[in-house]
């Protein structure tokens, strides 16, 4: 365990003006408050804070910070409270430790709800003082090196909110060394045989090509040597986890994401990263599209390189960073390497803060927060904003707008501002008429011409990719909606009176609201729209005299969020149905309010969980659900009154299995059957059927059909099978 003057000794190295006291005293304080306690390992638990303080001295961070790290445990662990830190240490450091406090509690990956809310939490907390987030990522930190201790249930809990939340989370701060170090340890401890697997085929690699890369190294260091660039080439190895999740994510095999060599190299002054460029450009073919200037226009999180790609020393693809020792302190280590958390900063000093950009995205984060969306779309976007690549463009006036990777003109509309989003119209792109769903690309000049009075439609709701734009959309329609309700249930009310042979009048309505529980005849109507009241208990609550006859509901009831309707089907799958939407036709919906047993059918093909879905109705027999992206759909094309938006709402605590169909390509081996069949076992779906056919002499086409949870877990079962050097190629098949 670390001695006291240990510590000490590590925070003067890099900062002479250390309150050695302050350390001293809290070490001490720390030490007694722990006691005899002890970790999963049999270590004193005393250890681990002292572990945490010594992470956070390796980044240099001021003593507020170190100290922090070193009480963090003791308000939850100990007797220790809040007050007495203060009092002992001063409310600097005491809110520090209370905030790590609270996030102590939060159980991340718990039912998807309190996952959501527990996030909005971290992100509150960490929000008022950056520096928690740094005491919390190395607490993570040290947990996960540790992790082999836990008994293995906690050890894949631990390790899934690593790589879900606290990976990206350091990725998105800039801090990537750390995270590194905590997808590694995450991958490893979560799929311990995809780990293995690509970790030796990673290495076998980097013994094949040691003296390439060297060799490599090399010649770069010459050839910007010969122009009087003096450099450091360091070949960077690929880390496991960004291996894999390329794979899982953009569909590409081992070779396509390993067979390229990497190279860093760092130069003395940000114009020599230029001219290293111009150097190595013009003595290397560059591969085109390939080229990004990081330092000019950097990441949102402080991130500052050069990227390129060329065809370099003998004939090899390489992938070229550069930059100063100053822009890669800042891309290992990010926010943690800002001047501003090495001296004391103070919460209140709005123009230091503003320096991290990052930080900025923190603010700008919990701002939206305030704006009232659910939880846990929240947490969907916002999980998506921190894995998401950006794209940068601008406003006509040059003003830049960064959005996640895959945002259309509509994000960037609601990003400038929400009013020009409501009000979108139409989107010259680069100076040419656009569509408004058009993907942006890196440098799109995006001017939006805009209609007054308008209402953005519902649909985008499920087009856009920023949750700044989604609730937006949601709360600009949900007031369109609500309108919409009332007039329907205006429409059902009065039929059902005169049905009844009974007159309407509103003021008997009135008197019955109370009854009803609700605030005015408006809100009754609207109910009665959504679904969440019946017309007929609407009639008996004003005429009690009539004989109740009501209908039974079985397919459609309202669903817990106003302006749906929960669907069950036969095979007893839930999602939601819109009641309705700027496209739907009234008089279907009327007759979708009649005939309430419309039963629910799957198309062939499996629409899994996750796949974004859509329903077409036949008013006479059924809704038929298919995956928007089913060639199917395309017969429906000329009768969009028939398309319904619906969407998923499966429990996580209520898997049940879909069915799937997967193409694969692998050579043909002995036991190749076998293996394929064995990895999609041990992760966990049922193989209904598989079938092979040669499609030439060395290679086999499987066909498996498939029953997994969700689009995840098939998309874990093809990177599994993608990573295994007998497959060449997995698909998706849709019907
Ligand atoms: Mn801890």
């Amino acid at each position: 365990m670390m001695r006291q003057v240990e510590l000490v000794d590590r925070v003067r190295r890099y900062n002479p003006e250390t309150d050695e006291v302050l350390l001293n005293r809290a070490y001490i304080y720390a030490m007694k408050a722990h006691g005899a306690q002890t970790r999963a390992s049999g270590d004193p638990y005393f250890s681990h804070p002292l572990e945490v303080a010594a992470i956070l001295t390796d980044l240099h961070l001021d003593d507020a910070t170190i100290v922090a790290a070193v009480l963090h445990d003791v308000i939850e662990d100990t007797e220790s409270t809040r007050e007495e830190i203060d009092r002992l240490f001063g409310p600097e450091i005491g809110q520090l430790v209370d905030g790590l406090t609270k996030l102590k509690r939060l159980d991340l990956v718990s039912k998807r709800t309190a996952q959501a809310e527990n996030f909005r939490k971290l992100l509150l907390a960490i929000a008022s003082d950056v520096r928690v987030l740094l005491v919390k990522l190395a607490d993570r930190l040290h947990n996960m090196r540790t992790l082999h201790f836990v008994p293995p249930e906690k050890r894949a809990r631990i390790a899934e909110e690593t790589l879900e939340i606290y990976g990206p989370l350091a990725g998105r701060m800039g801090m990537q060394r750390l995270r590194d170090e905590l997808e590694d340890l995450g991958f490893r401890h979560l799929m311990p045989d995809a780990y293995a697997t690509i970790t030796a085929r990673l290495n076998e690699i980097g013994r094949c090509n040691n003296q390439r890369v060297a060799s490599i190294e090399e010649e770069i260091a010459e050839a910007l040597a010969g122009e009087g660039v003096a450099a450091q080439v360091h070949g960077r190895r690929k880390q496991p986890y960004s291996v894999w999740r390329k794979m899982e994510r953009k569909h590409v095999t081992f070779e396509q994401v390993s067979d390229i060599f990497g190279f860093r190299i760092l130069v003395d002054t940000h114009a020599e990263c230029y001219r290293a460029l111009g150097v190595l450009h013009t003595r290397w073919r560059c591969v085109p599209g390939r080229f990004k200037d990081y330092i000019s226009t950097p990441k949102p999180n402080d991130y500052r390189s050069l990227h390129t790609t060329v065809v370099g020393p003998g004939r090899q693809r390489a992938e070229l960073q550069i930059r100063t020792a100053a822009m890669h302190a800042i891309a290992s280590n990010g926010i943690a390497a800002h001047a501003l958390y090495k001296e004391g900063f103070t919460r209140d000093d709005s123009s230091l803060r503003s320096e991290s950009r990052a930080f900025e995205w923190l603010r700008r984060t919990v701002e939206q927060l305030a704006e009232g969306s659910s939880p846990e779309e929240f947490l969907e976007h916002t999980k998506l904003e921190l894995f998401n690549d950006q794209v940068f463009c601008f406003t006509p006036g040059g003003r830049l707008i960064a959005l996640p990777r895959g945002a259309t003109a509509i994000d960037f509309a609601y990003a400038v501002h929400t009013d020009v989003g409501n009000t979108a119209a139409a989107a010259k792109i680069n100076g040419r008429a656009e569509a408004l769903l058009t993907e942006l690309q890196n440098g799109d000049q995006v001017e939006i011409v805009r209609q007054e009075g308008q209402l953005p439609p519902a649909i985008w709701e499920t087009l856009v990719v920023t949750g700044k734009a989604r609730s937006a959309v949601r709360r600009a329609t949900r007031e369109a909606m609500r309108a919409q309700y009332a007039g329907l249930g205006r429409q059902i009310v009065n039929r059902a009176f005169e049905r009844a042979g009974r007159p309407l009048a509103e003021d008997r309505l009135k008197v019955a609201l109370p009854r009803f529980a609700r605030a005015s005849v408006e809100d009754l109507y609207a109910a009665v729209g959504r679904g969440e009241l019946f017309s007929g208990d609407v009639l008996k609550g004003v005429y009690p005299d009539i004989a109740d006859e009501r209908r039974t509901i079985t397919a459609l009831r309202p669903g817990a969020e106003a302006g749906w309707f929960a669907v069950r089907s036969s095979s007893h799958l839930l999602f939601h149905l819109p009641g309705a939407s700027a496209e739907t036709d009234w008089k279907m919906l009327a007759k979708r309010g009649c005939y309430p047993d419309l039963p629910v059918v799957f198309a062939n093909g499996g629409a899994l969980p996750g796949d974004r879905i859509v329903g077409i109705l036949d008013p006479e027999s059924s809704i038929t659900v298919y995956p928007i992206q089913s060639p199917e759909l395309t017969a429906y094309d000329d009768q969009p009154e028939r398309w319904l938006d619906v969407r998923w709402d499966i429990k996580d605590d209520d898997r049940q299995a879909f069915p799937a169909k997967l193409e694969i390509t692998a050579i043909n081996e002995p036991g190749t059957l076998g293996l394929i069949a064995t990895v999609i076992g041990e992760n966990g779906a049922n193989i209904d059927n598989i079938a092979m056919r040669p499609i030439s002499r060395e290679q086999r086409l499987l066909v498996a059909d498939l029953e997994v949870s969700d689009v995840k877990h098939l998309s874990s079962i093809v990177a599994q099978l993608r990573v295994r050097p007998i497959v060449s190629k997995v698909e998706r098949v849709n019907g």
